[in-house]
């Protein structure tokens, strides 16, 4: 017989925030897709930008794109989260993405640079954070290169950026090279994981077999 350790009579746990944050083309996309692939119950929440969509990007998918008026009666509106200007372009995360999903248990990932990290943190003591880095600055570059949708322009401003971005890694719980893919991707989810496996978050989803195992053996009977 299986046990039912997410007990369905229990009241609905918030989800918990991750915050993945990378110097642009370290791969924290392409490992948050390939996780949500992995896990249930955890899904990514798409930002609003004001920069331009990629080719292959899709509007409500990878981002919402917006225009800078449009973003700016949203922050006007105490409509974000948490917001903040990246590379010459305006990124948030909106209020509406993340906490209706908690609420429903829902476990959150926010892509969102180290500027919005802080803003969060303030917020949400609880959150998680992941600091994602490439093995070397030459791959970073190799890899902003080959996925082929920035121009040399963007790239070496982006590149010029990399080392600020990196420069953060400390305030993070979590750092994760990814050199090999495959490795870094069972790093990212044995984090989320051991997160899951919290004696407080097990407690609070499961107290009923808790309590079930620490009742007197004479109540079997
Ligand atoms: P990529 O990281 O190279 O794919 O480039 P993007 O244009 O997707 O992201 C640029 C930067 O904006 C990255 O540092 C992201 O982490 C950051 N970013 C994306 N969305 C958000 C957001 O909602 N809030 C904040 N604060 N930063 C974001
Ligand atoms: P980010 O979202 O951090 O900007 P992406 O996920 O878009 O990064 O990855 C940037 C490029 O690097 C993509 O073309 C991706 O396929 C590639 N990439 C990601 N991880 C690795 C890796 N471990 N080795 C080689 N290439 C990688
Ligand atoms: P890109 O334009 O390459 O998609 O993203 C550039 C940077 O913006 C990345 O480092 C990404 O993490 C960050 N970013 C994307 N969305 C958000 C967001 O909603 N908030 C913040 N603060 N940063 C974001």
């Amino acid at each position: 017989m299986s046990i039912d350790t997410a007990s369905s009579s229990a009241p609905t746990e918030r989800g918990t925030l991750f915050i993945v944050s990378a110097p642009s083309g370290a791969g924290k996309t392409s490992l948050v897709a390939a996780l949500l692939e992995r896990l249930e119950g955890i899904g990514v929440s798409v930002s609003h930008t004001t920069r331009a969509m990629r080719p292959g990007e899709r509007d409500g998918i990878n981002y919402h794109f917006v225009d800078q008026p449009r973003f700016e009666a949203m922050i006007e509106a105490g409509d974000f989260f948490e917001y903040a200007r990246v590379f010459d372009r305006l990124y948030g995360t909106s209020k509406l993405e993340v906490e209706s999903r908690l609420a429903r248990g829902e476990d959150v990932i926010l892509e969102i640079d180290w500027q919005g990290a802080r803003q969060v943190r303030q917020q949400l003591p609880d959150a998680l954070s992941i600091f994602i880095l490439p093995p070397t600055l030459a791959s970073l570059e190799q890899r902003l290169g080959n996925r082929g949708q920035d121009s040399a322009e963007t790239i070496a401003r982006r590149m010029k950026e990399a080392v600020s971005e990196m420069s953060h890694y400390d305030e993070y719980d979590f750092l994760v090279f990814n050199d090999v893919f495959e490795h870094a991707l069972t790093e990212l989810e044995s984090v989320i994981r051991a997160e899951r496996a919290r004696t407080s978050r097990v407690h609070r989803r499961s107290g009923a077999l808790l309590d079930a195992l620490l009742s007197p053996v004479d109540a079997l009977e």
